[in-house]
């Protein structure tokens, strides 16, 4: 029995090929145990991996406004130029 590649595993997961070729893989995974697992596994990743978000450390960067600050240099700044 010849298995598909692990390429042709992701296409299967990700629907990216033709019905007929999808509908061929399934049928091997449904005869296959070892390929049944493999692809079983990937999809308890892919499902793990849809559920993940980035820490907030990790998040864009946006500064907060802080109007404190900018009234405290305005401060510093009018004194200079006095
Ligand atoms: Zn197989």
């Amino acid at each position: 029995m010849k298995h598909p590649s692990n390429e042709d595993w992701l296409s299967f997961l990700y629907e990216e090929c033709s019905t007929e070729q999808l509908k061929s893989w399934d049928r091997h995974r449904q005869e296959c145990p070892q390929c049944a697992q493999l692809v079983d596994q990937w999809r308890e990743s892919q499902r793990i991996l849809s559920k993940w978000e980035l820490a907030p450390t990790f998040r864009r960067y946006r500064p907060a406004f802080r109007p404190h600050v900018w009234a405290i240099a305005a401060v510093a700044l009018s004194l200079i130029h006095i």
